[in-house]
This record gives structure tokens, C-alpha cells and sequence, in this order.
């Protein structure tokens, strides 16, 4: 499905004209979402299996600990863990986390992977070890380019438009079977259309197929309960800079780029095309 979707996608993008004098759209449709037999692997019950494999993957056994605690139960990495109590022999031991080298007993890691499904999030310094996956409910994400340039920048726009309707919550939301509103929606966002900006567009996109850029809970500016709300990757949402969303902001790019990452979304995921060997 997602597969197809791609291809689509890249078919699409082929064929638009960038810098035309015309304004160009495209438009990204999300997975359906909790459709029974549509379901992709973000609402599939991970099972033993799949733990494993993430420990597998992304820690490695530490033969000589470090003398430092555990950053999950706080004993020391040279002792067992407190947890071990639960006689899993086989747990026992240290591991370090592939992606950033910190270490923590190899029993606590697997406590991580239960709670955490499809990734592992380092415990000291929040690295994703795995392909994190959100809870953002169907929706559209438009892509278009205009000519008009933001503050700061003579390249050109992209304007991304993200719509949502109304629904039911489904497990992992806030109140599953009530219903949630898509209050404030269409929202658009603009990035530069330059190099840098098409570069977080393209990992925009992968958020936006990872389900990471909405969540379902209560609006921080309307105080409204079960509706659709930004999820920790902030937008440009003004097009100058009246209430702190728009340009120029010298230092957007980089943090939307950290934020993104805090997510699990980097440059390696376009390079290597994670998202669609996951699936
Ligand atoms: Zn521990
Ligand atoms: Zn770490």
C-alpha cells in the first residue's frame, strides 16, 4: 500500500513543474487509518518477535560496564538490576544502544521495547533506535510552490496545506470511541523554496507518513478538548512574523530540523528509505 503510494508519490513529483510561472500543487493522502484489513504496521500489535528484533538491531552486548548507574533503574551497570527479581536469566547483562554508544542493563532495555512498540528511545539522551510511528488521524498534505518570497528569503515558497475531518479516536488516542474535531483546519505552513527547505519538506513528508505531525488531545491556544493539535514539530504557520509563527526566523530551519530528528526523522531516512523497508 504504502509502497504504491510512493511510487505515486514519486510520480507526481516528477512531474511537477517547480519553478513555473504557474503555481504548482501535489497532494499526499495518509494511510487510512484503523481500517480493519487496511491496517498498516503502525496499528499492528507488536509481539515478542518484534521486540527482539529491535534489541537485536539497535543494542549490542557491553562486555566490560562502565561504573556508572542505570538511567532506568538507577543501580549501578556493574550490578544487576533491581528488575532481575523477575528470574529472566537470559537478560541478564549490559548493553550499549548502536546509534549513540550509552549503556543500560540489557533487562531495562527490554522494558523500553515493550513500552515503546516500534522503537527504542535511548534513555539518556532520547535517540530513536527504530522507526517511531504517531497516533495522527487521516488527513491530507498538500504541497504547492509559489512565486512570492517570505521575508528573508528570493526563492520562491512552498506552501504546505494539511485538512482533516472529524472522527472517532482509536486506540492509543486520549479517549477512544469519543469523538475528535478538526477545529482550526485547513493549516497552512510555508518553508523557503530553496535547497534547505525542500530538504525538510522531503523529511516533513516522512513525518507525515509516520503519523508524527498531529496528535489527538487538548489545543494549548483554544483549550479545546479531543481535537487535532500540532505534535512537537513546530510550523511556520504566518507568512511574517505577527504572533512569533512567521518570518524572518533565522533559526527556524535548524530547529524544525532538531526537532524532526528528536522524532527519528533524518537525512539517513531519505538516503536509505527506511520508511518503505520497515513495511
Ligand atoms: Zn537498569
Ligand atoms: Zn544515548
Amino acid at each position: 500500500m504504502l509502497k504504491l503510494l510512493n511510487d505515486f508519490w514519486w510520480f507526481v513529483k516528477g512531474s511537477v513543474q517547480k519553478k513555473g510561472t504557474q503555481n504548482t500543487m501535489r497532494t499526499l493522502r495518509s494511510k487510512a487509518y484503523c481500517v480493519p484489513g487496511r491496517a498498516g504496521p503502525s496499528f499492528r500489535v507488536p509481539g515478542e518477535s518484534q521486540q527482539e528484533w529491535l534489541l537485536e538491531t539497535y543494542t549490542r552486548a557491553h562486555s566490560t560496564p562502565p561504573d556508572e548507574p542505570c538511567p532506568i533503574c538507577m543501580c549501578s551497570l556493574q550490578c544487576p538490576s533491581d528488575c532481575s527479581s523477575q528470574e529472566l536469566t537470559e537478560d541478564e547483562g549490559v548493553v550499549k544502544m548502536t546509534k549513540c554508544g550509552h549503556s543500560l542493563h540489557k533487562l531495562c532495555a527490554r522494558m523500553m521495547a515493550e513500552s515503546k512498540q516500534y522503537f527504542i528511545p535511548c534513555p539518556m539522551c532520547k535517540t530513536v533506535h527504530g522507526v517511531r510511528r504517531g497516533n495522527q488521524p487521516d488527513g491530507i498534505m498538500e504541497v504547492r510552490t509559489v512565486n512570492d518570497n517570505l521575508p528573508g528569503f528570493d526563492c520562491g515558497t512552498i506552501v504546505i496545506t494539511y485538512r482533516f475531518g472529524g472522527g472517532i479516536q482509536g486506540q492509543g488516542h486520549p479517549n477512544p470511541g469519543h469523538p475528535y474535531r478538526a477545529h482550526a483546519f485547513p493549516r497552512r505552513a510555508f518553508l523557503p523554496d530553496n535547497e534547505r527547505g525542500n530538504k525538510i519538506l522531503q523529511l516533513l513528508e516522512v513525518a507525515w507518513q509516520r503519523r508524527l505531525i498531529f496528535t489527538i488531545g487538548t489545543s494549548v491556544t483554544s483549550g479545546l478538548e479531543n481535537v487535532i493539535t500540532w505534535n512537537e514539530i513546530h510550523h511556520k504557520t504566518e507568512w511574517e512574523d505577527f504572533h512569533g509563527h512567521g518570518y524572518p526566523d533565522p533559526a527556524y530551519l535548524d530547529n524544525v530540523t532538531m526537532e524532526l530528528e528528536l522524532q527519528g526523522v533524518t537525512e539517513a531516512d531519505l538516503e536509505s528509505n527506511v520508511n518503505q523497508s520497515q513495511e
